[in-house]
Formats: C-alpha cells, sequence, structure tokens
C-alpha cells in the first residue's frame, strides 16, 4: 500500500540521508520557511511523514497541525522528544534506529570509564601545558578488577558489560526489570547499585520515567572514591547534584556526553581536571552515523511505498 504525500524535515540531516530523500520524495525543509507556523498552517495537510532527531523530535504543536500524518521518523534511538502516546493517539507509527549505534555508544562508554579513572585528557593536559618536567602526573585509579555498575542493561548496556567483561571487573546493574540469562548481579534500586560499586556507567533510556534517576543519594552512594559516566541523557541525572558533588570532592570523576541543556555545560565543570566534557558524541562516527542514516530512510521508504515501518518503537 502506498502512501501519499509529501516528508516533512524537521532539523538538518546527514548529506546522504538529505540525498535519497529528496531523490525518492518529496521533501520540505521546515527551516527553509520563512514563517513556519503559517507555512503549517497552509500546508500542514500534505504531509504523511515527518522526519527528525532524538533531539528535537517533533513537537506537539507541529504534530497538531499535520492532519494527514501517519508516521514519525527519528534519526537516534531515543524519541523521549516525541510525545508517542499523542502520536499513537492519532494512528500515527513512530520508529527509531536501534542497534546501529550500539557499538559506537558502548565503545565511548568504555572510553569515558578508562579516561576519567586513569586520567587520560587530564594526563594530556598536563604534558601540553609543560608540567611534565616540574612535577609527575599524580597516581590515578586502577580499571581492571573493579566494581562497575550499568544503570539501564539494554542493548548499549549489554554492550558496554560485553565489553567490560574483558577487563576482569565485577559486574552488576539496575533496570526495572532484571534481565533473563545475564550474569550479573541485579540491584533493585539505584541506590543500592552505586552503594556497591566504583563506577556506575549510566545507559537508560531517556524521558520522563528516567527523570534524575541518579540523583543526589545515588551520588552519595557512589561516595568519594566512586565514578559517574553517563551516555545516556542529561536529564536522568541530577546535574546540579551532580555539579555540588565533584566541586566538593564528594564524586572521584565523571564522564559526561550528555548534558540537561546541550550545548550548554555547567560553568563549574570547566575547571575540574577529573570530569572529561564531550559534545553529545557517542554515535558520532562516520560509519554510524551513515548506518543510522540509511536506517531512518529505510523506515520513511517502506512507510511510504507500503505503508509500514522496519524498526517501529515498542
Ligand atoms: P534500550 O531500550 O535497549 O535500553 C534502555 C534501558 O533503560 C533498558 O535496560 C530499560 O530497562 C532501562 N530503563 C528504561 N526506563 C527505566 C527506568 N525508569 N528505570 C530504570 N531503567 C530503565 O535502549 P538502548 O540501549 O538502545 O539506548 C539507551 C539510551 O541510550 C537511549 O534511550 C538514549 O537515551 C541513549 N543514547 C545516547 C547516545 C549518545 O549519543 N550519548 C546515542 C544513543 C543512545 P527496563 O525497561 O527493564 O527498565
Amino acid at each position: 500500500m502506498t502512501v501519499d504525500g509529501a516528508v516533512l524535515q524537521l532539523c538538518p540531516l546527514l548529506p546522504s540521508l538529505e540525498s535519497a530523500l529528496r531523490a525518492h520524495h518529496h521533501t520540505v525543509r521546515l527551516s527553509d520557511q520563512p514563517d513556519p507556523t503559517a507555512y503549517l498552517a497552509a500546508h500542514g495537510q500534505e504531509f504523511a511523514a515527518a522526519i527528525t532527531s532524538a533531539r528535537i523530535g517533533v513537537p506537539d504543536e507541529v504534530m497538531d497541525a499535520l492532519p494527514r500524518l501517519g508516521a514519525i521518523v527519528h534519526f537516534g534511538v531515543g524519541y523521549e522528544t516525541t510525545d508517542v502516546a499523542r502520536a499513537r493517539a492519532r494512528g500515527i507509527d513512530v520508529s527509531n534506529t536501534p542497534d546501529v549505534l550500539t557499538d559506537c555508544v558502548a565503545d565511548l562508554a568504555v572510553g569515558g570509564l578508562i579516561d576519567v579513572m586513569r586520567g587520560l585528557a587530564a594526563a594530556d593536559r598536563h604534558v601540553r601545558r609543560g608540567a611534565w618536567p616540574g612535577a609527575g602526573f599524580p597516581l590515578a585509579t586502577k580499571v581492571s578488577g573493579k566494581r562497575i555498575g550499568i544503570l539501564g542493561l539494554g542493548r548499549i548496556g549489554q554492550a558496554i558489560a560485553t565489553r567490560l567483561t574483558g577487563f576482569g571487573v565485577d559486574l552488576a546493574y539496575h533496570s526495572r526489570n532484571p534481565v533473563d540469562g545475564v550474569p550479573y548481579r541485579y540491584f533493585d534500586s539505584p541506590v543500592a547499585l552505586a552503594a556497591e560499586v566504583d563506577a556506575l556507567v549510566v545507559a537508560v533510556a531517556g524521558g520522563d520515567s528516567t527523570r534524575e534517576l541518579v540523583s543526589a543519594d545515588v551520588l552519595d552512594a557512589l561516595g568519594p572514591e566512586g565514578f559517574l559516566v553517563n551516555v545516556s541523557r542529561g536529564s536522568v541525572v541530577d546535574e546540579p547534584a551532580l555539579v555540588k558533588a565533584l566541586v566538593d570532592g564528594k564524586l572521584a570523576g565523571a564522564a559526561l556526553d550528555v548534558f540537561v541543556d546541550e550545548p550548554h555545560v555547567p560553568s563549574p565543570l570547566l575547571d575540574l581536571d577529573n570530569v572529561l566534557l564531550l559534545p553529545h558524541i557517542a554515535s558520532a562516527t562516520r560509519e554510524t552515523r551513515e548506518a543510522m542514516g540509511a536506517l531512518a530512510f529505510q523506515n520513511l521508504h517502506q512507510f511510504l511505498t507500503e505503508g509500514t515501518l522496519r524498526t517501529p518503537v515498542p
């Protein structure tokens, strides 16, 4: 069943994805319209599908202005920025790009963990500012053999666990439901998990149900010798509590790829040598972004030519 209608593009996309879209489907970039609200009021009924990023989603007022919308295609695995219940109530299908980014996000989480425990970026800064001849670099923390907790043992969490197994670490995790068939210890709350590990790696989904799941109490439980790695979403961590814990020396260090108000990073963090600050790059390799683009295109194309999505969200 083919679906009649154009594609509304809500954010900049990879050049290869934009080219594929334009080659196959009538696609309109909302940002090209001088007055997007007036444009949607006049042309909203022309669109059968929307393509957007995990960061932007489809705002309610845009969804409401598209009466014939049948599918929302996300470039990215997170889709908490779109109100999926609102879409479903209108019969709009929603897709994301799972699996294809799992390796790169897991690689970066492990890289961040090693960096912050061993002080790699800090040591690089030490050498570059010419401090090496004057003073050795302070001793760091061993990674191998440590107790590591994973918050959210989904696709990415499990890929992180698989990688860390090679480091001989003692792995434990928390998610709402224990995962069948994994050999790692399960804790029924983030606080209980944090109290038992040397480092906590956050890989849960974003959205309201995980907002500030890493609370001040969780950070307290992790303690002054504990490390935090976050490759999930900034919203999952109580960011003011995290900044305070780091500034007060109540946490040993943090590796952060995501923040509450991106691209703004809390300014006190900029002065801390025990914090790795990354500009939300966990999936940002050429290979993975191309694979995400191809999967987003397949979703859109399949919807417009067959009426179904390739990877609908659960
Ligand atoms: P999955 O859906 O496979 O895993 C999500 C995990 O979160 C599951 O273990 C789930 O377990 C857990 N979870 C969800 N809600 C809660 C809750 N309220 N309390 C505790 N645990 C919860 O997703 P992926 O592994 O593919 O992706 C995970 C997240 O990683 C994405 O949603 C996205 O936010 C982030 N991400 C970040 C990127 C970056 O660039 N930094 C790139 C890609 C993804 P259960 O349901 O049992 O609770």
